[in-house]
């Protein structure tokens, strides 16, 4: 697995289902988030999509499955949240259609053991006030 040219932390590599590709980045096949500095990044689609990603690495309580991805993309998002925003609206919407408390998961990876890469505490207040 590779690592973050940022961080040296190995990556948390995940597949995007079809439906969330036009909001990945470069609306990649597949992706990965760093667990520290929470970039998202495009990758080379690897390995079958079913895979379960270790979304447990950023924090102990994140969601699993494709709820977990769409987080995940909603993170990689949240640096341009006013450019990004009908992509984050939309995987907030993915991710509740998984069962998934966003506000709640938000909230427990800013209190994580994490160093993003941008405001994430700014920005998922936000988030809060834009989409809430
Ligand atoms: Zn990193």
């Amino acid at each position: 697995m590779p690592t973050c040219p940022h961080c040296d932390v190995e990556l948390v590599a995940f597949a995007v289902p079809e439906a969330l590709r036009e909001h990945a980045p470069d609306g990649a096949a597949a992706a990965a988030i760093c667990p520290r500095c929470l970039r998202v990044t495009p990758r080379e689609a690897t390995g079958p999509a079913g895979t379960d990603p270790e979304f447990g690495r950023v924090h102990d309580a994140f969601p699993r499955g494709e709820g977990g991805i769409a987080v995940a993309l909603l993170l990689g998002a949240l640096p341009k949240l006013t450019l990004k925003r009908d992509s984050i609206a939309a995987l907030r919407e993915a991710a509740e259609g998984a069962g998934v408390d966003v506000e709640l998961t938000l909230d427990r990876v800013v209190g994580a053991d994490v160093d993003p890469h941008f405001d994430l505490e700014r920005r998922v207040g936000q988030f809060g006030s834009l989409l809430g």
